[in-house]
């Protein structure tokens, strides 16, 4: 009797600094087995692509063998779908332009696709997540950087070149803080996790007022949301500020794209109200008033643990399989 070859599973990737973590997904988003290794060992790219290679094929090999994987998606910084390459990212190891779909193709015989980390999230959310049924929304991730994918018709819109969607590098105060992007005023100064600190800093030296972020080891946005929860007025004051250049600034892209929602993902969405509160009021305040109170606010309802991994096995899911013969 001939077995089985249905391809019933893919390799979800999510490259990041410090890990990268992999895992064989189903069609449903079960996660079967993850496993991970340090990013950080591998400085030169063709002994990284030899580790991860090796690594997919013995977990496969292990989890129901070779022929049931039908093609591999990535998530990774700075990465353009169309290109299949990883293109001079701020930040990670490898510098320039990294082929890295192909590399890995080459490697592992098996179909491959790459794309950044706020594409990989969107198609995460619309497949498992909050974003189930809906054909246009925005995806804004929050942490470090401000990431975020435009959902439209059913499609992540990528752009002429990959490049939609940098809503964190667009100018939210003139002549601003300067950006690493070399600009000065983005949306990032503001409202990443440099730029909320940088806030919190400013408001700490400009008055004498007592504030518990003042005896903070450690100043992020977890550790000021922390303060907001003891009735810390200054660190609620953060993120007021925060909110209000976020409100504005989705305002101002809602206005454009018009969705049915904004979602919010990562780290910084964890200070929830404190945060979400002045953005939502902020937001209501600049958008077009046939659509004030109409476009949703919602978190994520993934996993932290499980988002990106999903979300690469999602875009593993809409590539054609490898073959020899094409
Ligand atoms: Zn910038």
């Amino acid at each position: 009797m001939e077995q089985s070859t249905t391809k019933s599973r893919v390799v979800g990737v999510d490259i990041s600094n410090e890990r990268t973590t992999f895992a064989i997904v189903d069609v449903r988003g079960n996660i079967i087995v993850k496993d991970s290794f340090p990013t950080n060992d591998y400085p030169n790219i063709n002994d990284y692509v030899s580790e991860l290679s090796n690594r997919i094929v013995e977990m496969t090999e292990a989890n129901g063998g070779y022929e049931c994987i039908r093609s591999i998606g990535i998530s990774s910084p700075s990465a353009n779908y169309l290109t299949g390459c990883i293109e001079n990212a701020a930040n990670l190891i490898w510098k320039g332009v990294i082929p890295l779909a192909a590399m890995l193709r080459d490697r592992i015989g098996m179909a491959v696709a790459l794309a950044n980390d706020a594409h990989v999230t969107a198609l995460g959310e619309h497949a498992f997540g909050t974003a189930h049924g809906m054909q246009n929304f925005l995806v804004v991730s929050l942490g470090y950087g401000i990431g975020s994918c435009i959902f439209s018709r059913g499609e992540a819109h990528l752009g002429h070149d990959g490049f939609a969607g940098e809503i964190g590098h667009t100018c939210v105060v003139p002549n601003g803080r300067p950006c690493g992007c070399g600009n000065h005023g983005c949306m990032e100064t503001y409202c990443g996790s440099k730029g909320i600190i940088t806030t919190a800093r400013e408001m700490m030296a400009a008055s004498d007022a007592p504030s518990l972020m003042r005896q903070l080891e450690k100043l992020t946005p977890r550790t000021i949301a922390d303060c907001c929860e003891q009735g810390d007025q200054m660190a609620q004051e953060v993120f007021r500020r925060t909110g209000h250049i976020l409100g504005f600034s989705v305002a101002n892209y809602a206005n454009i794209i018009d969705p049915e929602a904004i979602i919010f993902t990562g780290g910084i969405a964890k200070a929830g109200k404190w945060l979400f509160d002045p953005a939502y009021e902020s937001f209501s305040k600049h958008s077009f008033h046939n659509t004030r109170g109409i476009i949703k606010f919602l978190p994520s309802t993934i996993d932290d643990r499980e988002r990106d991994v999903l979300g690469a096995s999602a875009l593993a899911w809409g590539i054609k399989e490898y073959s020899l013969f094409k």
